[in-house]
């Protein structure tokens, strides 16, 4: 049995998201410059394929960086409760950062970054996201690059899991219903 017979449907095309996530860069490459200097803060593990195709359509000079966020576990259901596993190397004070997530939800995930990250005096804090699903938030969020709008399905692929498993997916797409009780 493969990977592949796990999936029901797939939701976005590998074709797909290489095209938007050209164009994310091209909305980003409008924005800054080499003298901004950004740091893209990838928030692992779910943003780290965004962030090496992201990253490459980028023409000004940036630095990278990389948070851990505590995930659901095996749930795919928020517990709004947040924990840092690996936090930043590099100082933000007077910098310019990007936060790269993978998928903005209820918004509590960001929402922790964003207030946690704030109090460490960035220059601008801004947030891109590959995925967004509107309909499921419970805390408003600021986003300001929005790959995605998806419907309240859970996704796994490009980067996105279900139990740390199917991240390497080239696509994004949703399990078969029966998937869920075997892993
Ligand atoms: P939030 O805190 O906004 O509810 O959720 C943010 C985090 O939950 C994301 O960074 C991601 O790790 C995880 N998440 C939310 N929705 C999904 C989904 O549909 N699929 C996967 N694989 N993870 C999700």
């Amino acid at each position: 049995m493969s990977m592949y017979d796990d999936i029901e449907k797939v939701l976005l095309t590998e074709e797909q998201i290489r095209a938007r996530v050209k164009s994310l860069g091209a909305e980003m490459n409008a924005i800054y410059s080499d003298d901004d200097l950004p740091l893209l803060v990838c928030i692992l593990k779910g943003a780290f394929m965004f962030l090496g195709d992201l990253t490459r359509h980028l023409n000004f000079r940036h630095e990278l960086d990389f948070m851990e966020i505590s995930s659901y576990g095996k749930s795919t259901k928020s517990s709004g409760i947040v924990r840092i596993l690996l936090d930043l190397e590099s100082s933000i004070e007077g910098r310019h950062v990007v936060i790269v997530e993978d998928i903005v939800d209820t918004g509590y995930t960001l929402d922790y970054i964003l207030r946690n990250l704030g109090t460490r005096h960035p220059a601008t804090l801004r947030v891109v996201t590959l995925l967004n699903k509107p309909s499921r938030r419970e805390v408003e969020v600021p986003v300001d690059f929005s790959g995605f709008e998806i419907p309240d399905e859970f996704v796994l692929g490009y980067g996105l899991d279900y139990a740390e498993q199917y991240r390497n997916l080239p696509f994004i797409g949703v399990l078969k219903p029966e998937v869920y009780g075997k892993i």
